[in-house]
């Protein structure tokens, strides 16, 4: 695997930093021609970097992970993130934060996902039920498989009778109902992934001095490995570098849909997790 200089590693950082994870074909174009090296490899040699943005004071184990699509020709950069003094099951996994980084930006298509480490059965999961999940490679530091081959004989989306998948593009309505939120936290909402419990659901965090951080439920058919709004939000803020401790919150709002709401008491635990004391407003489309 090639190794990257420090001071390569540190500018790479930045970058990505500045762009809450998403590294553009064009930065990775030019290194894969400054190091004469094809996609895959690039990919596996990122991985330290996105490491890097790993919070993990429960198990100290720093993972990243990067998602990556031949359609685009953009990765999307992952890390685990934990919550102390907060359950284990709200943990996010670096896959399942790099799966959260290419949607959010739009992305629809996801063909390579390298990661430091195997991924645990919980992320194999995860990662089924994203669109053309069978056709995934993932890149791990000694082989490359599949997922078909990590997770064989595997329960889907179909098997509750659900044909939508993650990452399926899905028309935002235009409607907007009476709320007091922003449109962009309505955009998302409307984006969010909810086809079990039909609870769409999004969460904005409006920041004094680093601008504002969405994340959208991703809900899944093991419904265990489901992301909820505010985690995916946390994730993005973790790949800029940012956590709510370290900046000035204006507001926290989290909108899901009345008649099936479920996402409230979680973000409550998540946020409780944090030293600062933090007010959540909620709104509910009916
Ligand atoms: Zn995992």
């Amino acid at each position: 695997m090639l190794t990257i200089s420090k001071e390569l590693e540190q500018e790479l950082q930045q970058k990505i930093q500045s762009n809450s994870g998403v590294i553009p074909k064009t930065l990775l174009d030019s290194l894969m021609a400054k190091f004469d090296i094809e996609i895959k490899q690039l990919l596996q040699s990122l991985l330290p970097i996105a490491a890097r943005f790993s919070i993990a004071p429960i198990s100290n184990f720093n993972v990243g992970a990067i998602a990556y699509s031949s359609d685009s020709e953009c990765a999307y950069i992952g890390s685990n993130l934990e919550f102390n003094h907060a359950a284990l099951c709200l943990v996010v996994h670096a896959e399942q934060s790099a799966i959260n980084t290419a949607w959010l930006n739009g992305e629809t298509h996801i063909s390579h996902i390298a990661i430091t480490d195997a991924p645990c059965g919980h992320c194999r999961q995860f990662i089924n039920e994203v669109k053309l999940s069978e056709q995934i490679e993932i890149l791990l530091p000694n082989t490359n498989t599949s997922l078909s081959e990590l997770l064989p004989h595997s329960f889907g989306p179909a098997d509750l009778g659900n044909e939508t998948r993650l990452l399926d593009v899905s028309a935002p309505k235009t409607t907007v109902p009476k709320l007091p939120i922003s449109s962009e936290l309505l955009k998302h909402y409307h984006a969010s992934y909810a086809p079990y419990s039909g609870n769409k659901s999004a969460v904005e965090i409006v920041t004094a001095q680093h601008g504002n951080f969405y994340g959208r439920c991703a809900e899944n058919v093991a419904y265990n490995p489901s992301l909820s709004p505010l985690q995916s939000a946390l994730s993005q803020m973790a790949l800029s570098g940012l956590s709510l401790d370290k900046v000035e919150v204006v507001e926290i709002t989290l909108v899901e849909t009345e008649q099936y709401k479920n996402q409230s008491g979680v973000a409550d635990v998540v946020l409780e997790s944090f030293t600062g004391k933090y007010e959540i407003k909620k709104a509910y489309v009916s």
